[in-house]
């Protein structure tokens, strides 16, 4: 066995991969033909940060690394980043056949994990702007700030269809419209990746994208995270149809999802992962399990394994017991229950894509990028104000009492108001967000104080007290940060302390304007008829300044929204193509200021 034999890896192997002169396909396979069974195995390992060091992948020819949510590297800063990423890429040239990394990250909302980048409204929001060449410029300031930071594969976008807002993942869709999903899932894939006849697809200041999750995420019974879906395969087929127009978008990887069909596992079920998907689909990229999921294929690990291999998944994203999987997939090979060709199978897929992802010629991140200063820079953050605007969707506005002059007397209230995690919510610094002024950014309070005149006077209290005698009152109220199964809620009312919020203010007769920080419509039937505006204001991020802009008439209103806004918890789950369609809000409503 040859390890760490740099000289080998020079003359002997890296003269064919790097001749481009041949074809991709040309390439893997050479490559291929020279690999051992080990390190054929350690390609279709996906290590985590937090449990696979550096030198781990070059002891077991490890494929890919990946950050899980949440800032693991310390200091969270992108220099430390950048320098993480080229320790384990490092690591990777010394192997025998010096084959690359790809390393993995979920940026859903701008390079979100990395303290400093400029983070974008989620989904939900983007899909209330109906705006695609928005959306791609998103696209490209995320790719860039992710390349600056030196990792290659953001897991984004995610293509579910959220059908029941029960689920604690419904913000990370675009909308519950199949034609909204697909048209801007594929706007944002372009924006990261570029297009397939781009000399630098997926490579320099562009990334490489993810579908995710194969498929159906967003339609499991009681919009449970990670639950059961129960369609027909005609049903289906309305999931299964923004991802063909991201395949033909040039999406390379696609994750599987955690959930199951009519009972059966998507990590183990052949039909979907390798008939539909590489078969009927003809999806020759690589197939990326979710976290740990192939250890619910079945009970036993061996068995679990076996299953989701021959299943379809290429790499496998295995953070916690990735020895074991090395160890069992191998004792499976080698004992005929796992065929060479499933292998072979897999690690071209994954050499393919490393392979147009130019890693092999340019292993290492452009370092001047860092140097440059664009990450979460003015430039970035004006992108990111622009959707914030675009996202606010205008639900009530009696007696036209918005846009607001901006020389009143103003109350605000709240402490959602003035906080930079609560408007960021989920997969923000932590996996599940939390509030606190987590990363750089301007509050909604902060952008109000800059947006009015000097004439204008700004009380801000955080219990709603003190609210009488101004002009008008601005009540920030939402949802607690969450993400994944996390979110997932029986009842959407709003919290009590919002509640004591609302009424505090309500005593008094100044009109009230309501803005609502949440992944998803509220339950708000009730209390919206003492509010004189209110304002969906969804997750904005990090630029705050851009809720002011259309509170204050700089630009006009002009979101719609993306997801139904029932009456109760009983219409759930509510679809605009219902027969019984009755919300508080329509699909697509909203209303529009000059
Ligand atoms: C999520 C994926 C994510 C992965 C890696 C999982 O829990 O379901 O969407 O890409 O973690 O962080």
């Amino acid at each position: 066995q040859e390890r760490d034999n740099g000289e080998l890896a020079e003359s002997d192997t890296r003269e064919t991969e790097l001749d481009t002169s041949l074809s991709v396909e040309e390439r893997v396979e050479n490559l291929l033909s020279r690999m051992t069974l080990e390190e054929k195995i350690g390609q279709m390992v996906q290590g985590e940060i937090t449990t696979t060091r550096p030198k781990d992948v070059k002891d077991y020819y490890l494929g890919s690394i990946l950050n899980g949510g949440g800032s693991t590297v310390s200091p969270n800063t992108p220099e430390k980043w950048l320098e993480t990423i080229i320790e384990y890429q490092n690591m990777a040239g010394s192997t025998r056949l010096g084959i690359p990394i790809i390393y993995g990250i979920d940026a859903v909302h701008g390079n979100n994990n990395v303290y400093g980048a400029t983070i974008f409204p989620h989904n939900i929001g983007l899909g209330a702007t109906r705006d695609k060449e928005l959306v791609k410029r998103i696209g490209e300031v995320t790719a860039m700030e992710v390349s600056t930071t030196g990792m290659h594969w953001n897991f984004a976008p995610v293509l579910a269809i959220p059908q029941d807002e029960r689920w604690g993942r419904t913000y990370e869709g675009y909308g519950e419209s199949k034609e909204l999903v697909t048209e801007l899932s594929v706007a944002y894939l372009e924006g990261i990746q570029g297009v397939p006849s781009d000399k630098d697809f997926m490579h320099g200041t562009k990334i490489i994208g993810t579908a995710k999750h194969w498929v159906g995420d967003g339609a499991t019974t009681g919009g449970i995270d990670q639950g059961n879906i129960i369609l027909t395969e005609e049903e289906l087929q309305y999931h299964i149809e923004p991802y063909i127009s991201a395949i033909e978008a040039g999406a390379r990887t696609v994750m599987v999802s955690y959930t199951s069909w009519n009972g059966l596992k998507t990590h183990g079920d052949h039909y979907l992962v390798t008939e539909v998907l590489k078969g009927d689909l003809g999806f020759d990229g690589l197939v990326v399990s979710d976290w740990n999921a192939h250890e619910q294929v079945h009970p036993e690990y061996e068995e679990a394994v076996k299953q989701s291999v021959l299943a379809g998944v290429d790499l496998f994203m295995v953070p916690d017991s990735w020895k074991e999987f090395i160890d069992t997939l191998t004792a499976l090979v080698e004992a005929d229950e796992v065929p060479i060709s499933r292998i072979d199978d897999a690690v071209t897929r994954i050499l393919r894509v490393k392979m147009e992802a130019r890693l092999f010629e340019e292993p290492f991140p452009d370092e001047t990028l860092m140097e440059e200063g664009t990450f979460g820079s003015e430039e970035h953050r004006e992108v990111a104000r622009e959707a914030v605007r675009k996202s606010q969707v205008l639900l009530k506005n009696e007696g036209d009492i918005l846009p607001l002059s901006k020389d009143m007397d103003i109350f605000v209230a709240g402490i959602k108001g003035d906080d930079i995690g609560y408007q960021s919510g989920g997969w923000t610094i932590d996996w599940q967000g939390s509030p606190g002024n987590i990363t750089p950014g301007t509050t909604i309070l902060e952008g109000i104080k800059n947006i009015v005149s000097d004439d204008s006077i700004i009380t801000y209290s955080e219990d709603g007290v003190g609210a009488e005698g101004h002009d008008v009152a601005i009540v920030v109220i939402g949802e607690e940060p969450y993400a994944e199964m996390f979110g997932d809620a029986d009842d959407l009312k709003l919290s009590e302390e919002d509640m004591r919020l609302l009424q505090t203010v309500q005593q008094t007769d100044i009109p009230m304007v309501v803005i609502l920080l949440s992944g998803r419509p509220l339950i708000i039937t009730d209390e919206i008829e003492h509010w004189d505006a209110f304002i969906a204001s969804w997750l904005p991020g990090t630029e705050g300044h851009g809720v002011a802009d259309v509170l204050f008439g700089d630009y006009p209103f002009s979101g719609e929204l993306s997801m139904t806004w029932p009456k109760s918890m009983e219409q759930i789950p509510i679809h605009f193509e219902d027969d019984d369609y009755d919300p508080l809000f329509p699909y697509g409503f909203g209303l529009k200021t000059d």
